[in-house]
């Protein structure tokens, strides 16, 4: 099992087929969703602090269009509120783009040029508020900045990965107590135990750290996947990644795959209950929870209704839909993957799993659950 989180998690680079830059319409609609929380939300600090450099960083940017739907989102909120409140004062903004060292921060960095002209003709040069990119190499469980020297932070689609496996998925002489499962499931009590409390570390220092490296003043917005309920919805991650696991348990029977590989190895990630994060919030007292929202989106990232069509009679294309999930999720998922088994098996693993999700599809419509926070640093 013991993998290194950091040395191995990446999304799929560049902007080949199965990138994650060609893979991410799920994530790109959250940002777009969440749009109006962001904008108020620095609204808030801007008006309060109008710096005369305003510090923002984006954890977990990942490779991709998405990256720089932020940094044009936050440009375009600043620049209209500075024209609303008709603000003389100069400013100018100082982007920190963080991810894990093995994201495609080249891709990330060649691509900057071609956003620039893109802003630049979209505002015909008119701008107004210079800004600079940097990128920030390391992992958000941890302190990445020098105190007090952040105004405001930004995460999607992010703080669902957690810093490591769960040490408890084995036991002391390393066996493995999670077998046949890559997360846990409604019937492991105990495996959702051990991820609930690596998550609850795991945010907590997130909190810590960003707390201490934000200025006086400053705010975050988070979004990330999570659950409505404490016990696992249709959509829920469990029923996602159990058809995952279903698909290497069937490689298995088939002996393409060994047993013990898929014994042990479990996702690094988790979806928490969302009455959890926010006690964790309060209980903590470092942040005051300005906003909190939960919406849905469907699995399949080309399906942008997350309302249930059982009765409808133009039926949805479940093979389709199936293989967009599939993709989507094979852009997040490969670099573990192939860590683990190797590259031969991809692409028969994901026809399989294309299969399962299909089957599932047709039982019931899925959609993700998604939690966004907006937090301001108590003083
Ligand atoms: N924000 C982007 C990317 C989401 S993918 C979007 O909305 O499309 C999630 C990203 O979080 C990945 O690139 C992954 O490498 C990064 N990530 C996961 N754990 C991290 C950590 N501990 N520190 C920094 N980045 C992390």
């Amino acid at each position: 099992m013991g993998f290194k989180v950091e040395q191995v998690l990446h999304m799929v680079r560049g902007a080949g087929e199965t990138s994650y830059a060609t893979n991410s319409r799920l994530q790109e609609k959250a940002i777009y969703r969440t749009k109006p929380i962001l904008a108020n939300a620095i609204e808030e600090v801007y008006k309060e602090l109008v710096p005369e450099h305003m510090v923002i960083v984006d954890l977990g940017c990942s490779s991709g269009p998405n990256t720089f739907i932020v940094v044009s989102q936050v440009l375009n909120i600043i620049v209209e509120l500075r024209r609303m409140m008709e603000m003389k004062k100069p400013l100018e903004v100082q982007f920190f783009l963080n991810d894990l060292p093995g994201n495609d921060f080249n891709y990330v960095f060649q691509s900057l040029h071609k956003f620039k002209k893109k802003v630049e003709e979209e505002t015909k040069g008119e701008l107004l508020v210079p800004y600079y990119v940097v990128g920030v190499p390391g992992s958000f469980y941890g302190r990445l900045f020098p105190r007090a020297s952040v105004h405001f932070f930004h995460s999607s689609y992010s703080l669902m990965w957690l810093s490591q496996v769960p040490k408890e998925l084995e036991n002391e002489q390393g066996v493995p107590l999670n077998k046949g499962n890559i997360y846990w499931t409604e019937t492991t009590p105990q495996v959702e135990k051990a991820y609930r409390e690596q998550y609850q570390k795991d945010f907590l220092t997130f909190l810590r750290s960003r707390y201490t490296e934000l200025n006086i003043g400053g705010g975050m917005v988070l979004t990330f996947l999570g659950r409505r309920k404490r016990t696992p919805g249709h959509g829920d991650l469990c029923h996602l990644y159990g058809l995952l696991a279903e698909a290497l348990n069937s490689m298995v029977l088939e002996g393409i795959l060994l047993e013990e590989k898929v014994d042990t190895f479990n996702l690094p990630l988790y979806g928490p209950f969302l009455e959890d994060v926010k006690s964790m919030i309060h209980h903590e007292g470092l942040f005051n929870l300005d906003r909190v929202e939960i919406f849905e989106s469907s699995w399949d990232p080309f399906d942008d209704d997350s309302q249930d069509h059982s009765f409808n009679f133009a039926l949805p294309n479940y093979t389709k839909s199936a293989k967009n999930v599939a993709d989507c999720i094979r852009a997040v998922l490969e670099p573990l993957i192939v860590h683990q088994f190797g590259d031969v098996i991809l692409d028969d693993l994901f026809t399989r799993y294309t299969h399962n999700v299909s089957k599932h599809l047709i039982k019931e419509k899925a959609n993700h659950t998604i939690l966004v926070f907006a937090l301001k640093k108590c003083i």
